[in-house]
């Protein structure tokens, strides 16, 4: 049981703080689960999709942000599906990008499968996007239409192109996937860094049902660091964000290279982020399904106190950790909810 000890319980302090004295600064917001991929880790191919009504709209996304703004969050990242997708999106941006030119806002940052960038990236810099995380998981377009069933990679590194050339930082975001990728890993880490571009490979996480079976595509990244380990010298660096990346210097190609490894190594400890789903659920923990309703809050009333309410109540609530695991028996995900609702 954690104990109530968030300042928000003490009148004047309004800072986010957990029952385990973490400050919550990061904040990552789902602004729609459709896409137009259906990667295999992610979706099934027929992915059912929320009702529009159950969406919230951009004023309450805004407004959602906006009070955790008021409360101390420094950097938010809006994802998806694909936010890109999300039709008013850059709206949505440019209105948020009020709290950057006031400085309450540290960073307005965006994770996107790339497929609408060529459109998109110049207005995103306009409006004080500074970085970019961008989803490629094969340089090869054939494994890359098999992972993400049916897309087109050349839209994708279009996509990267155009975001470099309007000026924003592309990090590189991997999926490790024993037989889809896992060979080729190491010629992505080579592309990202001869373009100077940062890489995160990532394990997959048990999030949702996605027709497939996960013991299957799961990659511990200690055996993939292993194999990486044969050929370039891997610097430890004391780099973090508050969240699960560790990143080591990779010394034959110079660029940073980061592991986020939620299954094979314990990051909760330094967590400073929440979640908000596209529905307006407020979930503490990526892996686990304790949540607080934001959207009834924001619904109930015009005035914030009710959302400032339930965002107190969260953050007595969030856990210490979280419980992922995918092992041999099991073909069903721990959790049931897809990354794409919750945002990655
Ligand atoms: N559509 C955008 C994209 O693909 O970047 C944003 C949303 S996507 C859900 C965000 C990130 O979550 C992507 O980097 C994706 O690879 C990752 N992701 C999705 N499902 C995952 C899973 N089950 N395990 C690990 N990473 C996952
Ligand atoms: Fe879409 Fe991103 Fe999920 Fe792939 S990982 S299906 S691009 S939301």
């Amino acid at each position: 049981m954690s104990i109530p000890i968030s300042p928000a319980d003490q009148p004047g302090k309004r800072t986010l703080v957990d029952g385990f004295f973490r400050t919550v600064t990061y904040l990552r917001v789902s602004v729609t689960d459709r896409c137009d991929l259906r990667c295999v880790y992610c979706m099934s191919r027929d992915m059912t999709f929320l009702p529009k009504k159950e969406l919230l709209t951009l004023d309450e996304l805004d407004r959602i942000c906006s009070a955790f703004v008021a409360r101390g969050v420094r950097k938010l990242r809006l994802t998806g599906g694909e936010p890109l997708m999300r039709r008013g999106f850059l709206d949505l941006v440019r209105s948020l990008s009020r709290h950057l030119k006031s400085e309450a806002l540290q960073e307005l940052a965006l994770t996107t499968n790339g497929t609408h960038l060529s459109k998109y990236a110049a207005d995103l810099a306009a409006f004080g996007v500074r970085r970019i995380n961008v989803s490629l998981d094969s340089l090869d377009s054939e494994v890359f239409k098999k992972i993400t069933r049916g897309g087109d990679i050349a839209v994708v590194l279009e996509g990267i192109a155009a975001a470099r050339e309007a000026g924003l930082k592309v990090k590189i975001n991997t999926v490790a996937l024993r037989d889809l990728n896992e060979a080729s890993l190491e010629s992505l880490v080579e592309w990202s860094h001869a373009k100077g571009l940062e890489i995160t490979l990532i394990e997959t996480m048990p999030l949702g049902d996605t027709g497939e079976d996960r013991t299957d595509q799961y990659v511990p990244l200690s055996r993939v660091r292993s194999q990486l380990e044969k050929r370039y010298t891997l610097v430890d660096l004391p780099d973090t964000s508050g969240g699960p990346a560790r990143y080591v210097r990779v010394a034959e190609t110079g660029g940073r290279l980061g592991f986020i490894t939620p299954l094979t190594q314990n990051f909760c400890e330094t967590c400073n982020r929440v979640r908000v789903s596209c529905n307006g659920t407020l979930f503490m923990c990526l892996g686990k399904d304790d949540q607080v309703d934001l959207r009834q809050a924001v619904r109930a009333s015009s005035s914030d106190v009710l959302l400032n309410e339930a965002i107190d109540t969260a953050m007595r609530r969030k856990p210490l950790g979280h419980d992922f695991v995918i092992d041999r028996r099991g073909q069903s995900p721990t959790l049931a909810r897809h990354m794409s609702v919750t945002g990655g």
